[in-house]
């Protein structure tokens, strides 16, 4: 039987065996409806509100700030359709997820599209070549009637941290709303919603070991969102819908998991399994990791900020989706960037909007790791991505032009 070996928990995470165990009841005798007022209710309604002490713990917000939703993406578009209005400016960033970057696209078609409205009109600030946004950019940007700052807190692609807490005073200063999409950020490094300084900020269950299909938005208190769902009152009249109770469980046994974590130092121990990963990758030659400053320092150069899980690496000379299958054909599962993205003719936007050429970014791979990772798991990629390439390499005329590095 073919080993399998899963390196791409940026695209999803397995549900952890404790997450399962705490959600199942909800899948049957504890079926209740959290808005009826009988025990039925009253037993799912308690659920749901210590998930959300749970989630809120993770963020360092009050309960009462977490509105649930069906996941990152709902979360994210919450965010950004429920404050931006007709007239309003808005800034984000051209590396965002494209839960942030179509809900923004549209606010700037919706100009064109309802002729006569002002509608909204979008700033998009580019990164350097280790993918990060200058804040002094973020500060550059700002007009009278910007109401909104869109900024990723991790990236998908690249791990790479943005300078939020530095956004989050910028847009303090200028009494402007600051959400942050981390949804890659959640249960991999810290968050406290007030060091960050954002008004909103998305979560997703299935990018830390909890379901897919919920997810959670902060929203700081006396932040005035129009909902993007009308029907019941449920989470105080921000997200209407009965609760999805098992997920919600999940998420919030997945949020404490978290917490206990980090208490525990998990997330020093990943960095060192991604490091030796990387290391051992880089050693292979025409290689590159994707968000280090060749100009900073060494022969690979200085990555920026990342969360613990995740490298993406170019391989010169070679297809990223040939090798995806072959790998995989092999028993190793990574991937070229964000699942949703998988199949694009176009290479990623985030890698060319930090200065790749299209040949590399198409060239490039990102490995994730999760929480059930082991050694093996890591040597066992060490073995087969270099003897893979090696014999998509053999095949590559491409590969043979570029020579090596
Ligand atoms: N934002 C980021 C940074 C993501 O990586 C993802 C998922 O890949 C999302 C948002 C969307 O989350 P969901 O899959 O829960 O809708």
């Amino acid at each position: 039987m073919t080993r399998r070996v899963y390196l791409d928990n940026n695209a999803t995470t397995p549900v952890l065996p404790e997450v399962l165990e705490a959600m199942r009841p909800y899948f049957g005798e504890r079926f209740g409806n959290a808005s009826s007022i009988h025990h039925r209710g009253q037993e799912t309604r308690a659920a749901v509100e210590r998930a959300r002490e749970s989630v809120a713990a993770l963020l360092g917000c009050r309960a009462s700030e977490i509105v649930f939703t069906s996941g990152g993406t709902e979360a994210d578009n919450l965010a950004i359709f429920g404050l931006a209005k007709s007239g309003d400016h808005v800034i984000t960033s051209t590396i965002e997820h494209h839960a942030v970057l179509n809900a923004c696209k549209h606010l700037d078609q919706y100009r064109d599209k309802y002729r006569g409205g002002t509608g909204c009109e979008v700033t998009y600030i580019p990164v350097d070549g280790r993918g990060l946004v200058d804040p002094a950019d973020v500060k550059r940007a700002l007009r009278p009637n910007t109401k909104l700052i869109a900024i990723m807190l991790a990236n998908n692609e690249t791990g790479v941290v943005q300078p939020v807490a530095e956004i989050g005073k910028i847009a303090a200063e200028a009494d402007i709303y600051f959400h942050t999409d981390a949804v890659q950020a959640a249960g991999k490094i810290p968050i406290d919603v007030n060091k960050i300084a954002c008004d909103l900020l998305a979560i997703s269950g299935h990018k830390l070991h909890g379901p897919q299909g919920v997810g959670a938005l902060y929203v700081r208190k006396g932040t005035q969102l129009e909902p993007l769902l009308y029907g019941g009152s449920h989470e105080r009249s921000r997200r209407a819908g009965t609760e999805n109770v098992p997920g919600i469980v999940g998420l919030g046994k997945a949020a404490e998991l978290a917490i206990a974590g980090f208490e525990r130092g998990d997330d020093q121990g990943m960095t060192a399994a991604r490091d030796r990963l990387e290391r051992g990758l880089l050693e292979i030659e025409a290689t590159g990791l994707n968000g280090a400053d060749l100009n900073v320092a060494g022969l690979h150069g200085e990555p920026a900020p990342r969360v613990p899980n995740t490298t993406n690496i170019y391989f010169d000379g070679i297809d990223g989706e040939a090798l995806v299958i072959a790998l995989d054909l092999k028993g190793l599962a990574v991937s070229t960037g964000a699942a949703c993205s998988s199949g694009a003719i176009e290479p990623s936007h985030v890698l060319t909007a930090m200065g790749l050429s299209r040949e590399r970014a198409k060239a490039s791979i990102r490995f994730s790791l999760g929480k059930q990772n082991t050694e093996e798991d890591i040597e066992f990629a060490l073995t087969l991505v270099p003897e893979t390439l090696a014999r998509l390499r053999d095949l590559s005329p491409v590969y043979k032009a570029v020579g090596s590095k």
